[in-house]
């Protein structure tokens, strides 16, 4: 996929110079996965590298992923595709988009890159992981590679592994945001023997924890529960103001669903003092920019202030 799009992984790593973060002592840095491409952003890149990868080895023409509306995967699937001239196929959560998904702009920027889209109820969309309903999609689609929910399978966990370069020993604590934890996986895998990783769910639930130890045996890893803000695409005007307060002065954009909840845990956790002094971490920022147009038409209905562009 590197060569046929020419993408080249953006390595920058910014510190994040806060009063709050200096005053505890704690250095604060930020990989911006973010910048390496705005379609493939972050980790949605790590994860279909070795995917498309396979899929040309056995000659497939046709991605095949699920997703919700609001989902980084769904385009960044289109774009892996259409970057490597292959069709791709969205089975979408939620029948009712199909008159409607013209309204959401990370389904139109998907069908733009060519994507074609299957709108299944909640219920079928449960099934995304049963091989007999995998089966029966791919019957359909004889030369399609299928790749699950959010990338996460052994190879979008081996990209994620690459996250961290052999400079990144200097750090004690490395931090993500987690839905799937494939990222959360990688990074466990390939960390330090001194290394700690925290995962940050943007998620409720604790079903997490079985889906990350299917992809490392490491015991390095802690799931930060208490940041999900409600839930899965759920914000506050809380996360929203901290969001823009933090770009206004960083400089630096987070998205609602995923690095901004980690970000405000981050910060909340310092101020908490969970952190020993000198402590260094380097949080992932794993794009979902692309999302905040999407947040913004939700929080407009509801009457919100909106995420700053
Ligand atoms: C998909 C995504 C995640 C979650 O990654 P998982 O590997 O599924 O845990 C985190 N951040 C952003 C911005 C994402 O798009």
């Amino acid at each position: 996929m590197v060569e046929a799009t020419k993408i080249l992984v953006v390595l920058q790593t910014d510190t994040i110079l806060l009063p709050e973060i200096q005053q505890h002592q704690i250095s604060l840095h930020l990989r911006r996965e973010d910048l390496t491409h705005p379609m493939l952003s972050g980790n949605k890149f790590r994860k279909l590298k070795y995917n498309v990868q396979e899929a040309k080895k056995g000659n497939c023409n046709t991605l095949l992923t699920f997703g919700g509306a609001y989902s980084n995967h769904i385009p960044a699937t289109a774009y892996a595709a259409s970057a490597n001239g292959m069709s791709s196929i969205g089975i979408i959560r939620g029948e009712e988009l199909a008159d409607r998904w013209k309204d959401n702009p990370t389904l139109v920027s998907a069908a733009k890159m060519g994507m074609e889209f299957h709108f299944v109820s909640r219920e079928e969309y449960r099934l995304r992981d049963n091989k007999d309903y995998q089966a029966n999609l791919l019957s359909g689609h004889q030369a399609a590679y299928l790749i699950p929910e959010g990338g996460t399978n052994t190879l979008g966990v081996k990209g994620c592994e690459e996250i961290l370069t052999a400079e990144d020993g200097c750090y004690d604590i490395i931090c993500c945001a987690a839905g799937t934890g494939g990222t959360l996986a990688g990074l466990s895998n390939s960390a330090r023997e001194h290394q700690n990783i925290l995962g940050f769910p943007a998620l409720k639930g604790d079903f997490l924890k079985d889906d990350i130890g299917k992809y490392t045996t490491e015991q390095n890893w802690t799931l930060i529960t208490a940041y999900h803000f409600g839930g899965y695409g759920r914000v506050t005007k809380e996360l929203v103001a901290f969001i823009n307060s933090f770009r206004e002065r960083t400089k630096i954009p987070l998205d609602p669903v995923y690095t901004g909840k980690m970000m405000y845990g981050i910060i909340d956790m310092v101020k908490q003092g969970k952190f020993k002094n000198g402590t260094k971490i380097l949080a992932i920022h794993t794009g979902g920019l692309q999302g905040i147009e999407g947040m913004n038409g939700i929080l407009r209905k509801k009457n919100l202030p909106l995420l700053s562009i």
